[in-house]
């Protein structure tokens, strides 16, 4: 439901190009919703949890198209070694697993077959094709695990602690950007993060984001999930999720 094949992809993207959409970054977000203007075709591109794929295919799609995107890495994840091939790069790209194979890599130990190197990352950051965000050091829904509040709140402040201090150690900095695993989270959830220094909440929620809201406080950002359609599918969600009335009753009718 979550993935989109690199044909897909690739159609997605030079759509936006070509119709004169641009990508924007975490900090033209932000100055966003503090109240500074964007051009109309505006768009933030998002990828969670760090998947090998997003450097072997999506890396050189918004590259030669000019775009960038947001990822939010699990920052226990990413591994060590020299970079693998990309598509144009050359040389024979790495096996890529679906997304339950490259779950269950994970799981077992083998992170590296599914998930981003380091060497990855900087070589994507060095192109402007990514930035790189928190989505927590474990992916581990506390909520499930924990069997008090006052525990699930202290693994989860020592979980996005641990993050944000891998970002700083491998990144040189980490934003106040944040992606919750599986767009869980309640208010011990909010006030942890906002504690931990995030103010801006990556949802999975659907619908329109609106600028000023109260200053300084967290705000939840809705995304839309992109689908594995072909370009009439995005462009018609675009339509609908960009003119806030008609995406608000699209989603009543479709709830
Ligand atoms: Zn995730």
């Amino acid at each position: 439901m979550i993935t989109v094949s690199p044909s897909h992809f690739a159609a997605q993207m030079a759509w936006l190009a070509k119709a004169g959409y641009r990508t924007i970054g975490s900090e033209q977000l932000a100055a966003w919703f503090a109240g500074e203007p964007l051009p109309q075709k505006s768009v933030m591109i998002t990828f969670d949890d760090g998947y090998l794929d997003n450097w072997v295919h999506a890396h050189p799609v918004l590259k030669a198209h000019g775009l960038s995107a947001l990822c939010f890495l699990v920052t226990s994840w990413p591994g060590e070694g020299a970079t693998r091939a990309h598509a144009g790069s050359g040389g024979a790209l790495p096996p890529l697993l679906d997304h339950h194979a490259g779950e269950a890599a994970i799981e077992n130990g083998s992170a590296d077959s599914a998930i981003l190197r380091w060497s990855e990352i900087d070589a994507m950051r060095a192109a402007g094709t990514f930035e790189f965000h928190s989505h927590t050091h474990s992916h581990v829904r506390w909520d499930k695990v924990t069997t008090s509040a006052q525990e699930k709140r202290e693994r989860l402040a020592a979980d996005l602690a641990e993050s944000r201090e891998v970002l700083q150690a491998r990144l040189g900095g980490a934003s106040d950007h944040l992606c919750w695993p599986q767009g869980y989270y309640d208010d011990d959830y909010l006030s942890a993060a906002q504690q931990a220094g995030f103010r801006h909440l990556y949802t999975c929620e659907v619908g329109p984001n609106y600028p000023r809201r109260e200053a300084g406080a967290a705000r939840s950002i809705s995304r839309l999930e992109v689908r594995d359609r072909p370009v009439s599918w995005l462009a018609s969600r675009l339509w609908v999720h960009t003119r806030p009335a008609i995406s608000r009753a699209y989603l009543r009718i479709k709830r």
